[in-house]
């Protein structure tokens, strides 16, 4: 079986790992935490770093620092996981649907304006696949109407993005809007197990960040709780592990580039598929190798998807639209909303093994299984 992420721990991880266990310091106290959240922060280019227990938590803590709250609108795609809509119902604000663009799968960014109300707080831009949202008709539009800008980097991590907006310059994603969340479950470029952060260059927001995922402890008397927080720490366990994959991150993006390299040069020619492409503006981070059917192509994702399955090749859907969840819908959102484009990624697309730990061999292998799923 060539499973859809593979990873090795071929770094410090057991030495760090093993520091923490010696030392005693297991939970979120410890000198691992602090070094993380500098070091990845400084990676991104941003001020701040607020580790958290997962990328969920993290959108959830942005949203939060922003001061979005009870019946605040936020603008985000309807091709992205559900945590996004989570993050702004556990606060009491309402997700606000935009669909994407067709070829690479980003909030399309003409969509967003016609969605602006009175209500509308902020535009939550998500990085899909490692391809970039036009950020500087996000940045535009934010100005324009007075809005906040969250970046959703999980699948992000290292893609940049030239922005005018931002000094005629690449900046990294994640070092363009107010604020920034990011997820190191262990299929994102950096792992820590499960984790999260959230960045910021502004002081204010990475207060309040800080406050809202340690229960809002009191300033003066600790057990005096003026807020309401959370619980979403990042152990210093984790963090151990995130430090010792950061000193790897070069290579891992290296890896990243080749392995989509080598799948394009393998799979051109073959008709009934298109590939992942992307905009100049980006400098694509193969997250993972994202490819759809042509609907021509007479199959769905789903069945080929299955073919190689029964070729011991493993592979995800692609995300289920927003509009479309039922437990979204029960809550009474998004009426009859469709989303042409979203609709067609969530029934032709997939993404294929993509690993850290992935060779050109094991991509022959991939590759030879799609050749004959497709034909048979
Ligand atoms: C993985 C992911 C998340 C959620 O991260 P978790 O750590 O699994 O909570 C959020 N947004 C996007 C775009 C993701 O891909």
């Amino acid at each position: 079986m060539i499973p859809v992420n593979e990873l090795s721990f071929e770094g410090n991880e057991r030495r760090y790992l093993e520091e923490c266990i010696v030392s005693g310091w297991v939970s979120s106290e410890g000198p691992f935490v602090d070094r993380f959240e500098k070091e990845y922060s400084s990676f991104i280019g941003r001020a701040h770093g607020i580790a958290v227990c997962n990328g969920t938590a993290a959108l959830e803590t942005a949203l939060y620092a922003l001061g979005i709250g009870a019946g605040d609108e936020v603008i985000m795609p309807s091709f992205t996981i559900i945590s996004c809509a989570l993050a702004c119902l556990r606060l009491g604000a309402i997700p606000v649907l935009v669909d994407i663009e067709p070829e690479i799968w980003t909030m399309a960014v003409e969509r967003i304006e016609e969605k602006i109300t009175t209500r509308t707080k902020a535009i939550m831009a998500v990085h899909i696949f490692g391809n970039a949202v036009d950020m500087d008709k996000v940045l535009e539009l934010a100005r324009k109407h007075n809005l906040k800008v969250v970046e959703d980097i999980a699948e992000a991590q290292g893609s940049q993005y030239f922005s005018n907006e931002r000094g005629s310059q690449w900046r990294a994603c994640g070092a363009l809007g107010d604020i920034a969340a990011t997820s190191f479950y262990a299929n994102k470029i950096i792992t820590t197990g499960e984790g999260g952060m959230v960045l910021t260059d502004n002081d204010e927001y990475a207060r309040k960040a800080r406050d809202y995922r340690n229960l809002c402890f009191g300033k003066e008397k600790r057990f005096t709780h003026e807020e309401i927080g959370y619980n979403f720490r990042m152990s210093n366990l984790q963090a151990a592990l995130g430090v010792a994959r950061l000193e790897q991150v070069v290579n891992f993006m290296r890896i990243k580039a080749q392995l989509g390299e080598y799948y394009k040069k393998k799979l051109s020619g073959i008709s009934r598929l298109k590939f992942m492409t992307s905009r100049s503006y980006t400098k694509l981070t193969y997250w993972v190798y994202a490819l759809t059917l042509t609907p021509e192509s007479g199959m769905t994702a789903e069945e080929l998807m299955r073919r190689l399955e029964a070729r011991r090749i493993g592979t995800r859907p692609f995300f289920q639209g927003l509009h479309t969840q039922p437990a979204l819908k029960r809550l009474g959102l998004f009426g009859r909303e469709e989303y042409l484009h979203t609709e067609n990624a969530y029934t032709y697309g997939l993404y294929l093994p993509s690993g850290l730990a992935l060779t050109e061999p094991k991509i022959d292998k991939v590759v030879e299984a799609l050749k004959e799923a497709l034909e048979s």
